[in-house]
């Protein structure tokens, strides 16, 4: 693992990237349960098919952000996809620094402050 821990800073920028939002069968429960709402109905209104067709993905509003991103905030941040969890430390692509603004922080505060997960 790095010796450093990227602490974002809730620009919400990657909740504005067009593309998919991928969400795992797993996740999708969770999230209409969180939601109140039944599982079927989460998918029929908040999922759709994944642009390589592979599994489902969070929709998007016609400016192409996410369809659970409420202002600065995500609708259902506890319970969010992997995908969304997972960036950018464990997962990113070449030239991600200049898109987001996670802030280098040692991985020891990191843990400490509970971070990691
Ligand atoms: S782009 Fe980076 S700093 Fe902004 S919300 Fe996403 S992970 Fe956080
Ligand atoms: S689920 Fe939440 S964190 Fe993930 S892209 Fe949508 S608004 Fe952003």
């Amino acid at each position: 693992m790095s010796d450093v821990w990227y602490q974002c800073d809730r620009c919400t920028a990657c909740c504005k990237w067009p593309g998919d939002v991928r969400v795992e069968s797993y996740e999708i429960e969770n999230i209409a349960k969180f939601l109140g709402m039944e599982t079927q109905a989460f998918i029929d209104d908040f999922t759709r098919l994944r642009m390589n067709r592979d599994g489902l993905s969070l929709t998007e509003k016609d400016n192409h952000e996410c369809i659970m991103l409420d202002g600065q905030d995500c609708r259902i941040n506890s319970v969010k996809p992997k995908q969304c969890r997972g960036f950018p430390n464990k997962w990113n692509f070449p030239g991600w620094q200049q898109v987001c603004n996670a802030k280098a922080i040692p991985i020891k505060k990191a843990s400490e402050l509970g971070l990691i997960k």
